[in-house]
């Protein structure tokens, strides 16, 4: 029986989650990832992987929880499982403080991460700059392995990958009958999307292996992030600012600035910098879409824009996309192409 072919562009953590999902799911269709680029060269490569979020404003706090509640659960359970270490995915247990007590002090995630709790008096010594904290244990899923693994996952459920920029999609539209558009930044010139726009992050990466416990500043340009190589220092939050180059002026900010927090981090070693851009957006683009090629009726699934959550929405917005995926073959099955 001819299958349906769904094309899935991106090769980061949002496109590969989402080819997984649909090669593991939907047996009647043939899945190919097409991307740029593939680790260890994606924006999602160089992030820390902490999962954390804030609040999206008009996506509704039900649909964001579920989000971040079906990552979570999946990254817990590989964490907990023997393809933890290849998968790069592991418990991590720290603190978030705050200069001025937040007026949301429990966040929408608060119930999903493991032990949440308010930092006593005692605990808060630590940090006399700081009025309040949070402490709770998360997961870091490392990209550099996760990415590969999820390579491998897509792989052996049949998919099919090619390395290649998509120019229009319009064009991809005449050769696939489902298009899943996953390209992150790229969909600003893609999807043609003039609400994406870059958020440039700067990181050092240190040496520091006596950290163990991850420290985040509430105004969320200060964190440390032990993982399993190195200690991520960060950061910066530059919107607009598509500058790929490390910025010492950047670099000497932030290692000031988180030895504040954590003055033995001024005896480690620097081993790395890097940048990269999150795929800023108001909202993250979950939706659906039609696109007409030689008289058909192409869907054309949305899945991008998570800022500086991608990681931690991965696999839920994977889902919803999984879903509207579904949906479609289930409304109209799709004239597979002869
Ligand atoms: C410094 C920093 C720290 C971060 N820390 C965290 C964190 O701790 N936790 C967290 O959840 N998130 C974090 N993030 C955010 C996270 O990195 C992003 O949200 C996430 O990587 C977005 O994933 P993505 O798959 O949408 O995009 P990307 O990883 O950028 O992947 C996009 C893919 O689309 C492809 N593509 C684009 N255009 C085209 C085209 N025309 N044709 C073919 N392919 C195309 C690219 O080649 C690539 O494969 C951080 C980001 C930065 C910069």
């Amino acid at each position: 029986m001819k299958r349906v072919k769904v094309l899935v562009i991106g090769a980061g953590v949002v496109g590969l989650s989402t080819a997984v999902c649909i090669a593991e799911t939907l047996v009647c269709c043939s899945v190919t990832i097409i991307a740029e680029k593939f680790s260890p060269d994606t924006t999602s490569d160089g992030a820390a992987g902490i999962l954390f979020a804030s609040e999206f404003p008009d996506v509704p706090l039900g649909r964001q929880q579920r989000w971040f509640k079906e990552t979570i659960d999946h990254l817990l359970a590989i964490a907990h499982s023997p393809h933890a270490s290849d998968a790069g995915v592991f418990l991590c247990s720290g603190c978030q403080i705050f200069k001025e007590v937040p007026c949301d002090k429990k966040p929408f995630w608060s119930d999903f991460v493991l032990g949440f709790r308010n930092m006593t008096h005692q605990e808060m010594k630590r940090f006399p700059d700081h009025k309040f904290g949070q402490t709770f244990t998360t997961i870091k899923c490392e990209c550099v392995r996760y990415l590969p693994w999820l390579e491998k996952r897509f792989r052996e459920a049949g998919g099919q990958i090619r390395c290649e920029k998509i120019t229009g999609l319009q064009k991809a539209a005449q050769m696939y009958d489902v298009i899943v558009n996953c390209s992150g930044l790229g969909s600003r010139l893609l999807a043609k999307d003039e609400e994406v726009y870059p958020i440039r992050g700067q990181i050092l990466k240190v040496d520091a292996p006596w950290l163990k416990n991850f420290i985040r500043d509430g105004d969320g340009k200060t964190y440390i992030y032990p993982g399993m190589g190195y200690v991520t220092l960060g950061g910066t939050r530059q919107a607009d600012d598509w500058r790929l180059e490390v910025d010492e002026e950047d670099g000497d900010g932030i290692m000031e600035r988180c030895s504040q927090l954590e003055p033995s981090l001024r005896k480690a070693q620097v081993i790395g910098r890097w940048v990269g851009l999150r795929p800023g957006r108001t909202n993250p683009r979950v939706e659906r879409e039609y696109l007409y090629a030689e008289g058909r009726r192409v869907p054309l699934v949305h899945n991008y824009g998570h800022g500086g959550w991608g990681i931690t929405l991965s696999w839920g917005t994977a889902l919803d996309a999984l879903d509207l995926v579904r949906q479609s073959l289930f409304e109209k099955p799709p004239q597979a192409r002869l």
